[in-house]
């Protein structure tokens, strides 16, 4: 069976058809010479997530998944949610978006924050959705030099490190993208 995964990420593709089973072999966009920018415009993480999966398989057939994911900050009612890639502008950077989230925070007493990812599926003419949520709080100062975007100001609740102070499997077992990749992956195999 054939599945695209709705990414040119070629780490995050490896990682996914490393733990599917190998009947299920996964496709990037580039495999199915997908070259354009899929349309990001929802604006919510799930229809992110279903938008992205619903172009591949509308435009050229296939079953897919996609995945979209974002920090939900709470004295923020929620933001930057679907825009947290480019909160702080459009240049989508890792630090000018952690200084912001600081910057917005300096203030405040409820510093609680989750990250989600929503996993769309398109299989079968069926539409299956996977959430993962991890908890936490926003520090005040960034901690950490590894993982990415948020990473540095993430931390989440039983813990007393950021994601960005933790390897990249130990965030894997917790984080918010390895709760919904295991939920699709008891699917897939089921
Ligand atoms: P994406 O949908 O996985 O591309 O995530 C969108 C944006 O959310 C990223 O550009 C990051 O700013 C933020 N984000 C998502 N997942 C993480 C994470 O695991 N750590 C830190 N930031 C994240």
């Amino acid at each position: 069976m054939k599945l695209v995964f709705a990414s040119n990420n070629p780490n995050k593709i490896a990682e996914i058809q490393n733990l599917v089973p190998d009947s299920i072999q996964i496709l990037s966009l580039k495999d199915i010479e997908c070259f354009e920018e899929i349309p990001e415009t929802a604006d919510t993480i799930e229809g992110n997530a279903i938008l992205k999966a619903n172009y591949v398989t509308e435009k050229y057939g296939f079953d897919c998944f996609a995945d979209d994911s974002g920090l939900e900050i709470d004295y923020l009612n929620g933001a930057p949610g679907v825009f947290s890639a480019r909160f702080a502008g459009a240049q989508k950077n890792d630090q000018d978006n952690i200084d912001k989230v600081l910057f917005e925070l300096k203030e405040a007493d409820n510093r609680k924050a989750n990250f989600k990812t929503v996993i769309a599926l398109n299989l079968n003419k069926k539409q299956h959705l996977f959430t993962g949520i991890i908890n936490g709080n926003i520090t005040t100062t960034q901690r950490g030099t590894e993982g990415f975007g948020y990473d540095p100001i993430f931390q989440p609740n039983d813990y007393n490190i950021t994601f960005a102070e933790m390897n990249q499997q130990q965030k894997s077992s917790i984080s918010h993208r390895g709760l919904a990749v295991k939920q699709l992956l008891e699917f897939l195999k089921k």
